[in-house]
């Protein structure tokens, strides 16, 4: 067995090991990777007659007396120690749970033993004392008073601890462990000539600089070294990804000129942004090829992915393929399956009478399809008859087949998993050709680090022509403003327009937190509560509710004749559907809906919207949502309704929102607002993702790096057999929840 697989038990014994237990620490190498939380300052060398109460202090002393007393009545035990500099004295208290508890210190603390004693200066009964102070004996852990106070002056790492297993026992343990470690029992991950070139200290040398650092600088050059490890390891993962991907075999499926493609580019009523341009020549090379594209769209909401897309799949088409569309959520599925066809037009009626002779067909494939209509779904999907085939995730239902599937589109992959992407892939008869699109804008480093197995294309640009969004933040508390407000909504709905409003919960009398988040893409609510979203910031206010507030406005005198319409995730599939409808046409214009709206649902004429509680929405949420107005060619305005105190995140959130629509921008502001491990979702931050250290946010420059190197070797190695060390903390990173880790955003 290794060394760092050993379980503590064996080199601590049993009490200890199950107290470290209790922490979730087990083997040697739990241990090691329990890192300091932080470091406190070693004790000023101090002469006992010169302490000051609260001061953190060493002194070099040696034992008068120590005595043990028992307290009969409550139990427990106390050992009083004195201690001499020759001049003063000074009282060391430890407390026990019996007298047996405090031998260990009763033995160590022998009279004329001298050591340094670190500790804060505190008072009882007048005279100064030491409470379970740090200390080092002499003869015994050092052998000169010299050594002595230089171990004293080390900072002090302190661990997260229980009450049975304080953060001094656990600092103990770690130096016991340490001390039998050799390199060789200490393999490392990365290999010798990447930690030459970014000057890092071996592994075994991080980790005695972060446990027992002699100064703060080598904590922080340990501290370093294991975040670059992590990242390195992760992003050696996601290169080898990369690399076994790469050498799968795919179709290929080139641009046949005057195809569906061409003739529907002719037909296109606007000119495609240069971005649209660009990234589509990029997906077309990629899909030519005979190796499985794998590529991450990701664009600012609104600079229309969805036509980019679209082409791609036409392609696919042309060449004889299929291609399937996922989207999140069955509210967004129809609708894509709705606006691919109108865009397609003619195109989208193969087989039909009056439709194209060469057109192809949509089918849409979603869990709440009668019976009916969903065998002749499936059966189009199984004949090829339908060249795309849009759904959720019951699309990776087993009995879906495919005639050839050359190509998958995730719409808005925050949702979807690499094992749903699999599943999917694993349709084809050979792997079918990838694009994946995020909702929003993400930073490079989240790109980098939970899509990193993917090229990245952008879109920056919005197409010509829009009018952009105002947005407004509106006090909560100011009756004259939300009046405003609904005057507002009316003015456009007069104008022909129509307008969401938005609420974080669906029923009012459901508790003070919304209702919990179901399954992924379960439920059209999925996300209701992001990250930094209600319930964060303990505002005590109810949450407004989608059923109370469309009661409310129905009362409103200024929206008096207004049809209003409510949208939920509670309601049923084709209930929603209706609904969308209602509104795309017009027949409602007020939609009152939870955040089910947020991605990507498009209604041109929507220009305006209102959020109630907007500072408890997260920041990409709010310009996710934001998003969805105005997206014609008139006018959009946000009006958000906060209740945030000034100069809190939240109200940050919310006024960043309104000076900027730069989504990218956006994305890496809400990113330095929010806590990392909202970042990569709870499955990924703490224990089980590996990253203890490693910062999405402040390390952009350190996985930039990991990145490069990492890409190096496995070109070079791409089975790391000549990196055993890394390929084995990879294979421990992909064990027990791991996969989760890479995959889910
Ligand atoms: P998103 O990138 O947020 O998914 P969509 O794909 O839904 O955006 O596109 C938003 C709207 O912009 C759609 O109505 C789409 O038809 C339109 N659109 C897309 N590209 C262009 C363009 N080049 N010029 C004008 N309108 C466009
Ligand atoms: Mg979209």
């Amino acid at each position: 067995m290794s060394r760092l697989a050993e379980p503590l038990a064996r080199l601590l014994g049993t009490r200890t090991a199950n107290a470290l237990a209790k922490l979730g620490l087990v083997t040697v190498d739990d241990l090691l990777r329990h890192y300091p939380r932080r470091y406190a300052d070693p004790g000023q060398p101090t002469d006992i007659g010169s302490l000051q109460l609260g001061e953190h202090v060493s002194v070099l002393a040696h034992v008068v007396h120590a005595r043990v007393a028992s307290f009969a009545s409550r139990g427990g035990a106390r050992l009083e120690a004195v201690v001499t500099d020759g001049q003063h004295q000074l009282t060391l208290t430890f407390f026990g749970k019996s007298a047996g508890a405090l031998r260990y210190h009763e033995q160590r603390l022998t009279p004329g033993a001298s050591g340094v004693f670190s500790g804060t200066v505190g008072e009882y009964r007048g005279k100064r004392q030491l409470t379970h102070p740090d200390y080092l004996m002499i003869g015994a852990e050092v052998e000169d008073d010299e050594t002595a106070l230089y171990e004293a002056s080390r900072p002090i790492p302190m661990y997260p601890a229980t009450a049975s297993m304080q953060t001094w026992k656990i600092q103990r343990c770690v130096r016991t462990v340490l001390d039998t470690l050799s390199e060789d029992d200490v393999p490392d991950p990365v290999p010798a000539a990447v930690r030459d070139r970014a000057h890092l200290p071996g592994r075994l040398d991080a980790l005695r600089l972060v446990h027992r650092p002699a100064t703060s600088a080598d904590a922080h050059q340990g501290r370093h070294r294991l975040r670059f490890e992590e990242a390195f390891v992760l992003q050696a993962a996601l290169a080898q990804r990369r690399a076994r991907t790469a050498a799968e075999d795919a179709t290929a499926r080139p641009a046949r000129p005057g195809g569906l493609l061409d003739r529907f580019d002719a037909a296109l009523p606007f000119t495609l942004t240069d971005g649209q341009v660009a990234v589509g020549k990029e997906v077309a090379d990629d899909l030519a090829q005979a190796r499985p594209m794998q590529r991450l769209l990701q664009g600012e909401v609104g600079s229309g992915k969805t036509v980019v897309a679209l082409r791609a799949m036409l392609q696919v088409i042309d060449a004889g393929g299929q291609a399937a569309l996922l989207a999140p959520t069955e509210v967004l599925a129809a609708q894509h399956a709705r606006t691919l066809r109108a865009m397609l037009g003619p195109l989208a009626e193969g087989g039909l009478l009056g439709g194209d002779a060469d057109g192809t067909r949509v089918a849409l494939l979603t869990g709440s399809l009668g019976a009916a209509a969903r065998k002749e779904a499936l059966l189009q999907a199984a004949s090829g008859e339908a060249g795309i085939v849009v759904g959720t995730h019951a699309l990776l239902g087993e009995h879906v087949q495919f005639a050839d599937l050359g190509l998958v589109v995730v719409d808005e992959q925050h949702r979807f998993g690499v094992e749903q992407r699999d599943a999917l892939r694993a349709k084809g008869r050979v792997s079918p050709h990838l694009l994946v699109m995020t909702a929003t804008p993400i930073p490079r480093t989240v790109a980098m680090t939970v899509f990193g197995d993917l090229e990245v294309s952008s879109l920056t640009q919005i197409p010509a022509g829009r009018s952009g969004i105002q947005t407004v933040v509106v006090p909560a508390g100011n009756p004259r403003w939300l009046e405003r407000t609904w005057q507002r909504v009316r003015e456009e709905v007069d104008a022909g327009h129509r307008a969401y409003v938005v609420c974080p919960r669906i029923h009012p009398d459901s508790p003070g937190s919304p209702e919990a988040p179901t399954a992924i893409a379960e439920s059209d609510d999925a996300d209701l509560v992001g990250p930094g979203g209600p319930g964060e910031e303990g505002g005590n206010a109810p949450l407004r509710a989608v059923l109370e507030v469309a009661e409310a406005l129905r009362a409103t005198p200024a929206l008096a004749g207004l049809e209003v319409d409510v949208l939920h995730g509670q309601l049923p599939p084709a209930e929603k559907d209706a609904v969308m409808a209602r509104f795309a046409e017009g027949t409602s214009q007020v939609l009152v809906s939870t955040t089910v709206i947020e991605v990507g649902v498009d209604v041109p004429e929507a220009t305006v919207m209102v959020v109630y509680d907007a500072d408890r929405f997260g920041l990409s949420q709010l310009h996710q949502l934001r998003g969805r107005v105005g997206r014609g060619s008139a006018a959009g305005l946000c009006l958000l309704i906060s209740a945030a105190e000034p100069a809190t995140p939240a109200a940050a959130r919310v006024e960043a929102l309104a000076e900027t629509t730069d989504g990218f921008r956006l994305a890496q502001l809400d990113l330095e607002l929010r806590a990392e491990g909202d970042v990569l979702g709870a499955a990924q931050s703490g224990r089980t993702s590996g990253l203890r250290l490693l910062r999405v946010v402040k390390d952009a420059d350190l996985i930039e790096e990991a990145r490069r190197e990492s890409a190096d070797v496995v070109a070079a190695d791409p089975d790391l057999t000549d990196h055993p060390a890394l390929a084995d903390a990879i294979a421990a990173q992909l064990d027990a929840g791991q996969e989760e880790f890479l995959e889910r955003a």
